[in-house]
């Protein structure tokens, strides 16, 4: 199902290099808002050295963000290191279009991650990627946002008792 994510973590830092290298993911096309920043901008503790470690282990990153603010994707992409696009404009397939072509893998190979079911995971899906559904760091969201989370509770609800069965 396009609304269903291939998995679900509590946080980007539970993805392992074992798990990556279980199911063959070479790169990462990583959201930005609540997945790796929270609402004040702070980025939680070790995310940081959750991404170099897994770098050091050959795996490639980008990052790409629906958001407006470019200082604030550019200052997230300085901090990690990383490539960005911002004005994704996920769950359209163009933003994760750029992301692959830079990655240079193939899409079976990447995986993207978010903690948006309408963005994130239906961009991914659509895009033949491994989708990865990472539960939002901040309980502040956007407005935007704001209405959209219980319509997502009831799919992740959904998806975790189907998962169980
Ligand atoms: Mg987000």
């Amino acid at each position: 199902m396009i609304i269903y994510p291939r998995i679900y973590m509590e946080s980007v830092k539970e993805i392992t290099i074992e798990f990556l290298k279980n199911n063959n993911i070479k790169a990462l096309i990583l959201d930005v808002d609540n997945t790796i920043l929270d609402f004040d901008k702070n980025m939680p503790e070790g995310i940081k050295e959750w991404c170099e470690h897994l770098k050091d282990q050959g795996i490639k990153f980008c990052i790409l963000s629906n958001s407006n603010k470019e200082e604030k994707v550019k200052m997230v992409a300085k901090i990690l290191n990383l490539p960005y696009f911002n004005l994704a404009t996920k769950p359209f397939k163009r933003g994760f279009k750029k992301a692959i072509n830079l990655l240079e893998e193939k899409e079976e190979n990447i995986a993207a991650v978010g903690d948006q079911i309408f963005t994130d995971v239906i961009g991914a899906n659509r895009c033949k990627l491994y989708s990865i559904l990472v539960k939002p760091i901040a309980e502040k969201d956007l407005l935007v946002t704001k209405i959209k989370r219980p319509i997502e509770n009831v799919i992740i609800k959904r998806y975790l008792r189907k998962r169980g069965k």
